[in-house]
């Protein structure tokens, strides 16, 4: 029956990616700009990376523009003429079309060999001998239902925290580790020079194996908000992948 046939189909082909995906390189948790250029830039460069998303979108907070207006901007265009986003120079400033962005953004970290989940939660950190070692994670639909479901797992050699201003991971550390105190996961007032340029070299390993990039990093290092400049969130997301990158090339050849 061909209703079984496509039904067969799907749940095979989605139970092998997800087998696949169990171990990583990289595990990065939420598909906003800095997560998603993170992916590209790891898996361009042969990382094996898995992005996890609990919402339906990838794209993070790129679709809203700012208040609805789904323009963004950047001072330096280099990342997104890579992946192949049209600019528009605007004095100081290129604009580019909100839509536009995500969907490039997405589609270049998945064609460079990063895969993707969406609707899919990261609820808790793996943590063994005080080393990041993957995440629980769980539907989001079942998660929001508050219904008792057991998760399962993805391990990663590092992990991103990508998730925002909530810089989710460092607080479910926070929560259960009484001696980490990463900062105090609130951004400052709006202050775009010095949240952009902090914000990127703040990127860091801030936990054994755990790396935050994007706004999450605003918030625990107290930074100043920045609103729809997008330029900081994408070269905090290429500094991560950086990172990573000598970490993973140290630890292979030592
Ligand atoms: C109040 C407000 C203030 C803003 N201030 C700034 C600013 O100062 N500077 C600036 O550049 N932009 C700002 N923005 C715009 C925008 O939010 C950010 O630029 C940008 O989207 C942040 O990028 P990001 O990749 O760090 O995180 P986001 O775009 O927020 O992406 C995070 C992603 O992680 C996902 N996620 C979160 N938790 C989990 C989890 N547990 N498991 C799986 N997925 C998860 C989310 O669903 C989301 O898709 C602001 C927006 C708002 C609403």
């Amino acid at each position: 029956m061909k209703e079984i046939e496509i039904s067969r189909t799907i749940i095979e082909h989605y139970h092998n990616k997800l087998l696949a995906c169990l171990e990583n390189d990289v595990v990065v948790v939420g598909s906003g700009p800095a997560g998603l250029t993170a992916a590209y830039y790891l898996a361009k460069n042969k990382i094996k990376t898995t992005v996890l998303e609990k919402r339906l979108s990838t794209g993070g907070g790129i679709w809203g523009g700012a208040a609805g207006y789904n323009i963004i901007t950047v001072e330096d265009k280099t990342i997104l003429e890579e992946i192949g986003v049209a600019t528009q120079k605007k004095e100081n400033l290129y604009t580019a079309d909100a839509i536009e962005f995500a969907a490039a953004l997405t589609y270049r970290a998945k064609s460079a060999g990063a895969e993707i989940f969406n609707l899919t939660e990261a609820e808790d950190i793996i943590l063994k001998n005080d080393f990041v070692k993957g995440v629980v994670v769980n539907n989001t639909t079942i998660r929001t239902t508050g219904l008792l479901v057991d998760p399962f797992c993805i391990a990663g050699r590092c992990v991103i925290d990508a998730t925002g201003h909530q810089a989710e991971l460092i607080n479910m550390i926070k929560t259960k580790k009484a001696d980490f105190h990463p900062g105090q996961l609130q951004e400052g007032f709006m202050d775009v020079e010095k949240a952009e340029t902090e914000g990127i070299e703040k990127t860091c390993e801030i936990y054994p194996s755990l790396y935050i990039t994007g706004m999450s990093v605003c918030s625990v290092f107290g930074l100043p908000r920045m609103g729809p400049i997008f330029g900081g969130m994408l070269a905090s997301g290429k500094k991560a992948a950086e990172l990573i990158n000598e970490k993973i090339e140290s630890t292979n050849t030592s």
